[in-house]
């Protein structure tokens, strides 16, 4: 029998290739199969007579087949099946291009359906490659709303849904988590009902309501566990940290600016939930070159004083040790000490200069607390490593923070009892309605004004016929001492899409455009000290020009850097494009972004005028919101955490609301979700697959 966890090899008619196929686009079981959803339909839904046809029209057609014959083209090797079908109406040229077999699939007579698009000449209308299918009741590729899957090369359309087909018996199987009561009251489908209309929906309505209760699921289940950790937060002690005035304002008046007063509100909310006896769950917000950092080494300093140790976590090992550099600046000499651990350093300062310092004398100062504050990646959340009171954590830029890790923590933190603060900092603008759907948890400090005396980026669009042009702008912009980052969207050669490959464009910078100057190459490929010795230099300007991947995205920070050249920009999401150009324009000088693409498409360019107009970032992802949902605007390497579904789902407040009340109906009178065994275990699937800061 056909169960959720049948393996899809034993679907019928999927093969060794298909299924080996399948596993590529992460499709192992039946159950994978039917939560692959369509992409979107093809509207075939209209049976159209042949006479009514119109050119260019998407339609189906169901007529009787008169001529059906293969015959060979002269000069390729192309085989064409021409056929000839009528309806009562007229009748109808139709052509493939190689799939011969379909003279063995039919015969003359047959009744049968085809839909695509008309095609239309002097000599008449055709439809060229249709999709076709014996004339039945129940349709599967004509004829109703066709579902497109995402797909890799060799999966057809047809393929898909042939198989999606044989695996929807197993939908039966499928228990519906969410109670009877509140389907009714928020008049959703059940979920089986709904998977069934999401792949072949019975109409457009159908499908709308397939769709909403998929999102819904999606967001509830979201909710709900931001709300649960809320709750469980709540009932949690952390440190409360005493306020000390006199040497905070210390603090901010021996730095070398004055906070903006964005900074000194973060700071105070900060502050303030730190001194709250409850676990602080903060997230600060602040576009590119706000100055989350100092703001960080505030509430570092805070803890520090207080008697606390402090982590400083990021997610990767560049950026760990430019926030070494940081503080070692802004600390050179303190009665305290802090630490570097990354995969290949371990390195002390504070009462002296850095200096290194080995696996086993770091833990035991950790240990022992004599390390007050602690810089790593994720390798600091490790058995191995334990703390003798841990009292605040700091996570920057980036998204795989959850529960677990967070449990984790407090068992290292040296008091079971007692929950470290968290402070999360990430420089991806959140528009107001996303930030509570996703970050219903969590407290959020704006840094929304850039410290004053910058000069906005001037963003362009080149052409390939300015790249001349351009690449004398950046001799000049060399010349002057500067240097320049040049981004591409992928490593290897193998580049179909003409998309311009890192170490192809660093071989032709270096070689042919740029023989006179240092040019560098970085990707995530790198062994780590390679990587750190390539930022290294680009810091110290021994690297004009740094060719890299998006390893640069976050948190670089190389003042001298006046240009961000990003080949194939149309590649990446808008907010990632915005935070590569956040990577200049961090020192005095007027910075340059320059945005190339080949898709000249009119969508694709007015999408990166968008950049071109605005430079603010929360303004770029609030219009960006409107117009085409969180998707796009996050892209690819962000939506790791949130599917499709999700993204569309947080942009509809209306869901968004109703959800939130659904979550209140169930928590009012099951704080635990001991009466809901099923959501209480579909809560616990989550939390190993999404993450939240
Ligand atoms: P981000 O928010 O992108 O992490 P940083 O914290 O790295 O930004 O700050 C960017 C730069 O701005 C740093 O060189 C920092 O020293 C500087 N900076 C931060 N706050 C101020 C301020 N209030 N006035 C002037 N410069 C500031
Ligand atoms: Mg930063």
């Amino acid at each position: 029998m056909l169960t959720l966890e049948t393996k899809v090899e034993s679907v019928n008619r999927v093969g060794k290739t298909i299924a080996t196929r399948l596993k590529k686009i992460g499709i192992n079981t039946v159950a994978d199969m039917l939560w692959h959803l369509p992409v979107r339909y093809d509207d075939f839904s209209q049976i159209k007579p042949i006479a009514d046809l119109n050119i260019d029209e998407l339609t189906t057609v169901r007529a009787r087949i008169e001529l059906l014959a293969n015959r060979r083209a002269r000069h390729r090797k192309l085989t064409i099946t021409e056929a000839l079908v009528n309806d009562d109406s007229g009748s109808l040229k139709v052509v493939w291009f190689n799939q011969p077999y379909i003279t063995k699939t039919f015969k003359i007579g047959d009744d049968i359906l085809l839909a695509g698009k008309v095609a239309g000449d002097l000599l008449g209308r055709q439809m060229n490659n249709p999709s076709y299918e014996k004339a039945q009741e129940q349709t599967t590729h004509t004829g109703r709303l066709v579902p497109i899957y995402s797909s890799t090369e060799k999966l057809t359309q047809k393929q898909l849904r042939f198989i999606v087909k044989s695996c929807l018996p197993a939908i039966t199987q499928i228990k519906d988590w969410l109670p009877a009561d509140i389907r009714q009251k928020y008049h959703l489908l059940n979920l089986r009902e709904a998977l069934m209309q999401i792949h072949f929906p019975d109409d457009n309505d159908n499908m709308l309501d397939a769709r909403r209760r998929l999102q819904f699921n999606q967001i509830f289940l979201l909710q709900l566990q931001n709300q649960l950790i809320k709750n469980q937060l709540a009932e949690q002690t952390a440190p409360a940290i005493e306020f000390k005035q006199k040497e905070i304002k210390e603090f901010v008046d021996s730095l070398p600016f004055q906070l903006t007063p964005d900074q000194k509100r973060a700071g105070w909310e900060i502050i303030k939930d730190m001194n709250s006896g409850q676990p602080m769950n903060r997230l600060l917000n602040g576009d590119v070159g706000s100055g989350k950092t100092v703001v960080a080494a505030l509430a570092a300093y805070d803890a520090i004083i207080n008697g606390y140790q402090v982590a400083l976590m990021a997610p990767t090992a560049i950026l760990a040790e430019q926030h070494w550099q940081t503080i070692c600046k802004l600390w050179p000499s303190v009665p305290w000490q802090y630490g570097l651990i990354t995969q290949n350093q371990r390195l002390i300062a504070g009462q002296t200069k850095a200096k290194n310092i080995s696996k086993v004398a770091i833990s035991k100062a950790l240990s022992k607390g004599e390390i007050n504050f602690i810089i790593g990646t994720h390798a600091l959340i490790q058995k191995n490593i334990n703390f003798a009171n841990l009292g605040l954590v700091i996570v920057d830029e980036q998204h795989r923070f959850g529960v677990k890790q967070r449990q984790q923590l407090q068992e290292q933190s040296g008091d079971p009892d007692t929950m470290p603060h968290f402070l999360s900092l990430t420089a991806t603008p959140i528009p107001r309605t996303l930030a509570l759907a996703i970050y219903g948890n969590l407290n959020i400090s704006l840094l929304k004004t850039k410290p004053a005396g910058r000069k906005p980026i001037i963003t362009k669009l080149v052409t390939d016929q300015q790249r001349r042009v351009t690449y004398e702008f950046i001799n000049k912009q060399l010349d002057a001492g500067h240097q320049v980052f040049v981004v591409c969207p992928l490593i290897d050669e193998s580049d179909k899409l003409g998309v311009k490959s890192v170490t192809a464009e660093y071989k032709h910078l270096n070689e042919e455009i740029f023989p006179h100057r240092s040019v560098a190459l970085l990707h995530g490929k790198l062994k780590a000290e390679d990587k750190a010795k390539v930022m290294a230099d680009f810091q110290a300007n021994k690297i004009n020009i740094l060719v890299a991947t998006s390893v640069i995205e976050v948190g670089v920070d190389v003042p001298n850097a006046t240009i961000m050249m990003i080949e194939g920009a149309d590649r990446f999401g808008l907010a990632q494009l915005h935070q590569f150009r956040g990577r200049v324009g961090r020192g005095d000088n007027q910075a340059y972004c320059f945005l190339l693409s080949n898709n000249n498409s009119p969508r694709t360019l007015e999408r990166l005028q968008t950049l071109v107009r605005t430079n603010d970032g929360f303004a770029l992802a609030e219009a960006d919101l409107k117009q085409r949902g969180a998707g796009e605007f996050y892209g690819d390497t962000q939506s790791g955490f949130m599917n499709n579904l999700l993204y569309q789902a947080i942009t509809n407040i209306t869901l968004v609301k109703e959800a939130q009340n659904a979550v209140q109906d169930i928590l009012n009178d099951d704080k635990k979700l001991k009466k809901h065994p099923l959501i209480a275990k579909k809560i616990n699937q989550i939390q190993n697959t999404i993450h939240l800061e």
